[in-house]
């Protein structure tokens, strides 16, 4: 099959996407409600499973939130149903239908639980089958390429409260000297960290609000497009 970019190759663009991963209620309130604030839309990813319950001990927010965050125009993405390590074919169909309806939405996008690289065959095919494009992630800064060549292996790049914000700062810069699209990840905003579920230290996905906030409005500052996964896989996908 003869495959047609829906753009010319010379119209690389520099594009962001603010992605939220696990659902936490904390990044409700003080994440999304900031970006709402600019009217900036995110790419927020949920453990379908774990709505109104906890992901890792940490309080995962409730349908009547996410209805709110789908009716501020953000791009609500399968994050599986359990956030397990061995994602599923079932959790992998079950999540989006359970979204479809509850949501009365078309769930497009999907994000891998913890993996940084894409999984074993039949599962990759149940992604397929089900959504328009699909992320993995990983803790180092990682870019794409615009447009996009293959849409069920977009990288995501996991902010971790090691990296300072001038660190981040800098890595939109690279994205925008060099027309890439940057996906940034964040996991709980909040006021306060919380313990790793998985080592006795802080939580290594933590950004406050403050830190979040100057990050934002350095974003902004610098004018990069910002855009959804969706957005960008309907517009720059390959037809
Ligand atoms: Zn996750």
């Amino acid at each position: 099959m003869m495959r047609t970019y829906k753009i010319p190759l010379t119209m690389q663009k520099a594009i962001l996407t603010i992605a939220f991963d696990d659902g936490y209620l904390d990044t409700y309130k003080y994440g999304v409600s900031y970006l709402n604030r600019f009217s900036i839309k995110s790419t927020f990813a949920v453990p379908v499973g774990l709505i109104g319950a906890s992901c890792e001990r940490r309080p995962v927010l409730k349908w009547t939130h996410l209805r709110k965050i789908k009716a501020d125009g953000h791009d609500i993405a399968s994050h599986s149903f359990y956030h397990s390590r061995t994602t599923t074919e079932l959790e992998i169909t079950r999540s989006k239908q359970m979204l479809e309806r509850k949501l009365k939405t078309k769930i497009s996008s999907f994000v891998y639980p913890y993996i940084s690289k894409l999984p074993k065959k039949c599962i990759c095919d149940a992604v397929k089958h089900n959504y328009d494009s699909s992320r993995i992630s990983k803790n180092m800064p990682v870019f794409n390429k615009v447009p996009i060549k293959n849409p069920y292996n977009v990288k995501g790049f996991c902010v971790m409260g090691k990296y300072s914000l001038p660190f981040l700062a800098k890595q939109v810069e690279r994205a925008i000297k060099e027309k890439l699209w940057l996906i940034e990840v964040f996991h709980l905003v909040g006021k306060k960290n919380t313990k790793s579920v998985h080592r006795d230290r802080h939580y290594r996905f933590f950004m406050g609000v403050a830190d979040f906030k100057k990050h934002v409005d350095f974003i902004l500052s610098k004018k990069i497009k910002i855009m959804t996964q969706a957005e960008i896989i309907k517009r720059y996908g390959i037809t």
